[in-house]
């Protein structure tokens, strides 16, 4: 047991901190001796926000975002323009959009891509709910905002498929040339959509 440094106590919150994204075994170690060294001014707080978090945190019924209401935070904003409508893969996506503050509309979360070769169908996402979020709410343009990849592509497709038969406006975000990007750096395939996706100067 040569790599054991504490007590069983903390040898668990360092295995349930090495589970968070970005968080390895030597990071989750020095996470935890952080809070302990700062057990009141950040473990004791933090244990009660997750606390809380846990008792509270809901789904929201109507897109699909987490948090402590529903509808959340999103959907209850009387100044989010109703007739616009985000479609994203996941809450990370529709945060990293609400963070960039480009968004007016509300969000319907996907809660993921459609991917046949890892078993993922339209039956696994929040599809007949976008329907109805689309049809019900006066929504006049859904923009997808999927990641540009394979899979995110074919939903992208399957959803414009799917809202054919509504009389609404279906756009999706740009592909291209990252801002800050240099041309020499950037793969055929991102130069290719750039070119394609151009627009008057
Ligand atoms: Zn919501």
């Amino acid at each position: 047991m040569a790599d054991r440094v504490a007590g069983p106590e903390i040898e668990r919150l360092i295995q349930l901190l090495a589970r968070l994204p970005g968080l390895g075994p030597r990071s989750a170690r020095r996470a935890a001796l952080h809070l302990m060294r700062k057990r009141e001014d950040l473990l004791a707080p933090l244990a009660d926000a997750m606390r809380v978090a846990r008792d509270r945190i809901v789904t929201c019924s109507a897109c699909g975002n987490l948090d402590t209401l529903d509808p959340c935070t999103i959907c209850r904003d009387p100044r989010r323009d109703p007739t616009t409508l985000v479609v994203v893969e996941t809450v990370s996506d529709l945060w990293a959009l609400e963070r960039a503050g480009v968004v007016r509309g509300r969000y319907h979360v996907l809660g993921g891509v459609l991917s046949p070769l890892d078993g993922v169908g339209p039956d696994d996402l929040n599809l007949h709910t976008l329907v109805e979020h689309v049809a019900a709410d006066g929504v006049a343009e859904v923009v997808l905002a999927v990641n540009a990849t394979v899979d995110g592509q074919t939903t992208a497709h399957f959803v414009t498929d799917l809202l054919s038969h509504l009389d609404i406006k279906v756009t999706r975000l740009a592909h291209g040339v990252p801002v800050g990007g240099e041309l020499d750096y950037l793969d055929e395939g991102t130069l290719a959509a750039a070119m394609r996706s151009r627009t008057a100067f």
